[in-house]
C-alpha cells in the first residue's frame, strides 16, 4: 500500500502517520519528491486495513500497488513520466532524444568538436565518461574531476545538456556538480548504497540495465531511486550477457517493450554498448525507436583508432549523421518525432 500526500501536507500530518501506522509494527519510508511525498510501509502491510487512512489530514490518495516495484509501476503512475532537462530538452514525451558523445572525455578540445558536431545533427545530450569502469585497471579508468570540469564547460560553451557515469557513492555529490544527468553503470545496478546516493541527490539519472539482470531485478533497482525520492528516472537497456559471442553483448529489444509495459518512466537504448561494433549500431537504434524506446545513447568519436577506450562501437561523424536520417524515417513510421 502507499499514500500519496497532498502538496500542501504538513510535516506534522506526515509524522502523525508515521506514528500511527508504527503502532501497527509497520516501519514508514518517506519518498519526498519535488512535487509530492510519498509514504511506503515496510512490515506487516495487512495490519493497515484497519485504519481508514484516506480520512487522515494531508492524504491525497491511497493505492494499493501490487508490483514489488511500487513507485515504478504503472499501477502508480498510469500517465508516461517526462523528465524536464536543461536547454528545453525533455524526455518521455513524444520527441526521441538522442545522448552522444565519445565513451571517455578524452581533452577539452576533442569534447568541444564533438559537442558541436553532434549539436548540428540533432543530438541534445552530451555524454562522456570521466570515472571508466573498466574491466582490467591497467586501461584508461578516465580523467576524474578534470574529465568532469571539461564536460561542463564544453556543455556551456555548446549549450547542451550533459550526462556521466558516477561509480561510487564518495563521487555523487562532485559529479552532481558538474553534470546535467548521473549515468550509474551496468555493472553498478545492484550497488544499492550508490542507488540510495544518487537517490538522495534528486539529480536526474539515467539508470542502466546490469549484463545479468532480469526486468525485474532492473526495476526493483530504479525503486531505490524512486524511494530514496529521485523521480526523474530513466532505465537504459545497453545489451545483456548471453551464449551469443558474434556480438559484444545481445542488445534486448523486448526488455524496452516490457519496460514501457510495467513502468511509466523513460525507456533509453544504447546499441553502442548492445552490439559492440560499430557496424550494428544503427539497426540496434532503429530497432529501439520501433519498439517504442524514448531516448537513444550513442557513442560518437572523431577518430576511433585513437579512442581510449570503446573505439570499435564509436562512430565516426558521418555514420552518427546516417544514423539519425535513418532513425527520423522509423521514428514517424511509429508516430515520434526525432
Ligand atoms: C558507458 O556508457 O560508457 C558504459 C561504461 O556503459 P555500461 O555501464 O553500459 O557498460
Ligand atoms: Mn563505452
Amino acid at each position: 500500500m502507499i499514500i500519496i500526500m497532498r502538496p500542501d501536507a504538513t510535516e506534522a500530518n506526515i509524522q502523525h502517520i508515521i506514528d500511527r501506522t508504527a503502532k501497527l509494527g509497520l516501519k514508514a519510508n518517506i519518498s519526498r519528491g519535488v512535487e509530492r511525498t510519498v509514504i511506503g510501509f515496510i512490515g506487516p502491510e495487512d495490519a493497515l486495513r484497519a485504519i481508514p487512512l484516506e480520512v487522515f489530514p494531508g492524504v491525497d490518495q491511497v493505492l494499493q500497488v501490487l508490483a514489488p516495484y511500487r513507485l515504478v509501476s504503472r499501477e502508480f503512475k498510469k500517465d508516461n513520466t517526462v523528465i524536464k532537462l536543461p536547454y528545453g530538452t525533455t524526455v518521455g514525451g513524444k520527441k526521441i532524444v538522442v545522448m552522444a558523445g565519445p565513451c571517455s572525455i578524452e581533452s577539452y578540445e576533442g569534447l568541444l568538436s564533438i559537442g558541436r558536431t553532434i549539436k548540428a545533427m540533432g543530438a541534445t545530450i552530451l555524454r562522456g565518461g570521466a570515472f571508466k569502469p573498466r574491466t582490467s585497471p591497467y586501461d584508461f579508468q578516465g580523467l576524474g574531476e578534470d574529465g568532469l570540469k571539461i564536460l561542463q564547460r564544453v556543455g556551456k560553451e555548446v549549450g547542451i545538456c550533459t550526462i556521466t557515469e558516477v561509480m561510487d557513492t564518495r563521487q555523487v555529490e562532485m559529479v552532481a556538480k558538474y553534470a546535467d544527468i548521473l549515468q550509474i553503470g551496468a555493472r553498478n545496478i545492484q550497488n544499492f548504497s550508490l542507488l540510495k546516493e544518487v537517490g538522495a541527490s534528486k539529480k536526474p539519472v539515467m539508470l542502466k540495465r546490469g549484463m545479468a539482470t532480469t526486468v525485474k531485478e532492473w526495476l526493483m533497482s530504479a525503486e531505490y531511486l524512486l524511494a530514496s525520492g529521485n523521480y526523474d528516472v530513466m532505465l537504459c537497456e545497453r545489451g545483456i550477457r548471453t551464449f551469443e559471442t558474434a556480438t559484444r553483448n545481445t542488445l534486448d529489444v523486448n526488455a524496452v517493450a516490457v519496460a514501457k509495459r510495467l513502468s511509466h518512466l523513460p525507456v533509453v537504448v544504447d546499441p553502442s554498448h548492445g552490439t559492440g561494433s560499430w557496424e550494428y549500431v544503427a539497426g540496434g537504434a532503429r530497432a529501439g525507436i520501433a519498439v517504442g524506446c524514448d531516448a537513444l545513447m550513442i557513442e560518437v568519436h572523431e577518430n576511433p583508432e585513437e579512442a581510449l577506450s570503446d573505439g570499435a562501437q564509436s562512430l565516426m561523424p558521418d555514420k552518427f549523421a546516417d544514423l539519425m536520417a535513418s532513425c527520423k524515417r522509423v521514428a514517424a513510421a511509429v508516430d515520434r518525432d526525432l
